[in-house]
């Protein structure tokens, strides 16, 4: 399974150019591309998904030094030190973690 933006393909298809070998095959194309397209879009099965959310462990409290927080709700790990970066996606909201680790400074 392959999610993709609908809105985003219609906008695609308007702006596609059909190539034909002829003005039939033209007229038949873009008839099918300008209004049975958008159509069969509109009509195909939706799923329900989440976009993904990107985050990073960052180590911003000064009273908790070895505590990383997830930059995208805050939650607090108690797991220390270098052991976070095996922590893939934050336990609390799923967020994927591949913005790396920071110390808070540069924020
Ligand atoms: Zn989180």
């Amino acid at each position: 399974m392959r999610p993709i933006d609908a809105d985003a393909l219609k906008a695609t298809i308007s702006k596609y150019e059909f190539n034909a070998p002829n003005e039939m095959y033209k007229q038949g194309g873009e008839c099918v591309l300008n209004f049975y397209m958008p159509k069969i879009i509109d009509d195909a099965p939706t799923i329900e998904a989440e976009p993904v959310r990107h985050g990073g462990w960052a180590y911003n409290d000064m009273y908790l030094p070895n505590c990383a927080e997830c930059s995208e709700c805050g939650w607090k790990s108690s797991v220390s030190g270098d052991e976070i970066s095996s922590y893939h996606y934050c336990p609390n909201c799923g967020a994927r973690m591949d913005g790396g680790i920071s110390d808070g400074i540069n924020e």
